[in-house]
């Protein structure tokens, strides 16, 4: 098995940006290569504004965005219901909705400007891991009568035609939904970005922020960058620029392997080019790639494990679902880092006159992120108010390091409960 991921192995070769060098003036700096700065970086550009520079510390999509599990679909790491509850139903709806159109832009994005990114247009099914049905039919009514998505419904006999395991009962299709490569998708956002007029730097940590009159100054190894409006677009890989604002996220890693390619053995296993997960807190999430090797990822922790740690949690996982993919050879294995907040909702907005964040988008950002680009461009650009919509999940303390040991005894006893239901409709785990 080798250390580098799949998304790396299989990019096509592209020349890095130069770093930044000497002073360089700016109407915005954008703080991070990921999708949230890359987002707002291009949703800059497209509305006019000039003089923007986004600088990454390593390379573009270095961190979860060139990691992730591929899968682009609506909603936020905070549940629906939860949403609900606590916004009211106008509110609750346009939040939602921000993600449901943010997958419609990139879709759109990528057919426009053609950019090559494996894009798979299959959906993705979310799999009953429990025999009680009712968790996907309060799901499925919520989604159809609060936020006008239609997720249909798989009766177990046609999801397992479709998923050829045991493990699940039945399941919901969220149609709009599609799969992708993140990193050639990460570097696609990136060239438009720079057609549109951005300048993009790699190999750029910003290593200190501070104020100057009307201007922010972002300090690099070799240079240094003025601008008026500065983004913090960081996530787990916290930028070390802000205190409050690093306090505000949990970095927790999650784990990915890609298989050896599959041939006709991943038909023994799937029967469709959709990506799954399940209805467990820690769920095993996966998808077949256009070469047929199987993406397989799951389980969060404090903990960046090594690739060898990563495959030998994740067979086991793979194994537990599909038995018959016994013996498959496991050529990569990563783990990424995401940011979390305490209340499990993304961190958009100004904290302070011309410092804008974009942050804590958790295991469920890609359309997100984008939404979080086109609210903070249009906040910068022409003083749009979207962004104050996210103001009841502000940057509050992710409580560090008690915070941390919270997170992974919440995700054990998460588990355990998980097991304890398995156990109670006599499965065996
Ligand atoms: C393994 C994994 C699987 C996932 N699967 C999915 C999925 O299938 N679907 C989904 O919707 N979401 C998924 N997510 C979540 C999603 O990938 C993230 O929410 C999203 O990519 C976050 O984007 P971001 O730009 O906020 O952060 P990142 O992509 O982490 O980018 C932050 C960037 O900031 C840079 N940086 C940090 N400090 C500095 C500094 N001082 N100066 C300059 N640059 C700096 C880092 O190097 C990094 O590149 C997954 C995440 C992981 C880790």
């Amino acid at each position: 098995m080798t250390v580098a991921s799949y998304y790396r192995a299989t990019l096509p070769p592209i020349a890095e940006r130069a770093a930044v060098q000497g002073r360089v003036e700016a109407e915005v700096c954008v703080i991070g290569g990921g999708y949230a700065g890359l987002n707002t970086a291009l949703g800059l550009a497209e509305r006019g504004v000039a003089g923007v520079a986004l600088i990454e510390a390593q390379t573009l999509g270095h961190g979860a965005s060139g990691r992730n599990g591929g899968f682009v679909f609506g909603g936020y790491s905070r549940g629906e219901d939860a949403l609900l509850r606590e916004l009211g139903p106008e509110r609750a709806r346009a939040l939602y909705a921000g993600t449901t159109d943010a997958v419609e832009l990139i879709r759109s994005r990528i057919h426009r400007h053609g950019l090559e990114c494996d894009a798979v247009e299959a959906g993705v099914i979310w799999a009953n891991w429990f025999r009680d049905p009712e968790v996907l039919r309060s799901r499925q009514r919520l989604l159809a009568e609060r936020y006008g998505a239609d997720w249909r419904w798989l009766a177990q006999e046609d999801l397992r035609a479709l998923v050829r395991s045991q493990r699940y009962h039945d399941g919901l299709f969220e149609p709009q939904a599609f799969h992708f490569h993140p990193l050639k998708y990460a570097h696609g956002l990136a060239s438009l970005a720079e057609r549109a007029g951005v300048a993009v730097h790699e190999r750029t940590p910003a290593t200190a922020l501070r104020r100057e009159g009307a201007l922010w100054r972002v300090t690099t190894p070799q240079g240094e960058i003025a601008a008026r409006q500065v983004v913090l677009a960081c996530g787990g890989y916290l930028a070390g620029l802000s205190a409050r604002v690093d306090a505000g996220v949990m970095p927790i890693a999650t784990y990915v392997m890609v298989t050896e390619p599959l041939g006709a053995r991943l038909d023994e296993a799937l029967r469709t080019r959709a990506a799954v997960y399940d209805t467990r807190f820690a769920f095993d999430y996966y998808r077949p790639l256009p070469d047929t090797r199987l993406l397989w990822g799951g389980r969060i922790s404090v903990l960046d494990r090594s690739p060898a740690a990563v495959e030998r949690l994740l067979r086991r996982d793979l194994l537990k679902v599909f038995p018959q993919l016994e013996g498959v050879r496991v050529e990569q294995a990563w783990s990424g880092l995401m940011s979390y907040a305490r209340h499990q909702m993304p961190q958009i907005g100004q904290v302070e006159d011309g410092l804008w964040l974009a942050q804590a988008f958790g295991g469920h950002g890609v359309a997100p992120t984008t939404h979080a680009g086109e609210v903070l461009a249009a906040a910068i650009a022409h003083g749009d108010p979207r962004w104050r919509e996210f103001a009841p999940y502000g940057l509050v303390s992710a409580l560090k390091p008690a915070g941390l040991l919270g997170a992974q005894l919440s995700y054990s006893w998460a588990q355990f409960k998980d097991l304890w239901k398995d156990w109670s409709e006599g499965k065996r785990a």
